[in-house]
């Protein structure tokens, strides 16, 4: 299927992750992101090529699935990793572990698991939740099996309610960040209270926000992994990066988060 973005948005050859993960991708900017988790403990994870469909061929049998990086002593030995699978995209786990390591035989979520200290709430708000007068509902979308395409109607729909969802966030939490991923956006909730919420807590809260058009399993804990910030986007060729609010409200993806191997040609 040959995917409709906004113009100049496309999948981002194997050469250029490559180029992108060798000289651009900062390390520093990362861990100072990441600042407020323990990095060796943190999980991370890379995706081969599940929605872009580009990948190296010795990966074939695995290029759908989240390769689950645990056994690693820093972002550098992460990176070197990220180098040899040169995935679509990176994320890392939001729960903490008193030691990922002693997780490896746990059944799929670790809610129980005495290794479990908590995990990051996050809000994701993607582009095919929202209506669109050209392109449907997500039903329409899904039913037409294209819900990655997006248009900047769709995209400016998710940008507002992002910012309508920060300001009611802010009620509730002091500690919130807004990162672009490519397609839409997330907030994440670094409050010490929002880490502990159990997972029925969470749920509702998923539901309570669903009118924003997140995706709810990720708000209610059952999706753990979200794009790392700072790493590229490899569907639509974008850096996920930090945003602050007044960013936020007339950020264009069109023009802005592009790796420097867009920079030099006019696509
Ligand atoms: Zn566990
Ligand atoms: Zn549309």
């Amino acid at each position: 299927m040959k995917y409709r973005f906004p113009r100049g948005m496309r999948i981002s050859t194997i050469s250029e992750r490559e180029q992108f993960y060798r000289n651009e991708f900062d390390l520093e900017k990362v861990k100072s992101w990441l600042s407020w988790r323990e990095i060796q403990k943190t999980v991370f994870a890379v995706i081969v090529g599940r929605k872009t469909n580009f990948y190296l061929k010795e990966f074939e049998d695995v290029k759908d699935k989240a390769l689950i990086i645990d056994e690693h002593r820093g972002l550098e030995e992460v990176l070197e990793y990220i180098l040899h699978y040169l995935p679509e995209g990176v994320y890392y786990d939001r729960n903490l572990y008193s030691d990922p390591r002693l997780c490896e035989n746990c059944p799929k979520d670790c809610w129980k698991c005495r290794n479990f200290l908590g995990q990051e709430l996050a809000f994701d708000l993607d582009p095919e939740n929202v209506d669109c007068p050209y392109h449907g509902s997500l039903e329409e979308k899904a039913a037409r099996k294209d819900t990655i395409s997006f248009c900047m109607l769709e995209f400016k729909r998710v940008r507002r309610n992002t910012a309508k969802l920060y300001k009611e966030l802010e009620k509730d939490y002091e500690n919130l960040r807004i990162v672009f991923s490519g397609r839409g956006f997330h907030i994440h909730v670094l409050d010490e209270r929002a880490m502990k919420l159990s997972k029925k807590e969470r749920e509702e809260i998923a539901e309570a926000f669903e009118d924003f058009g997140i995706d709810e399993w990720v708000t209610s804990g059952e999706m753990r992994l979200i794009r790392l910030p700072f790493s590229l986007n490899a569907l639509v060729s974008r850096i996920c990066i930090p945003l602050s609010f007044e960013d936020l409200r007339t950020f264009d993806p069109r023009k802005l988060a592009k790796p420097s191997f867009l920079l030099s040609t006019s696509s």
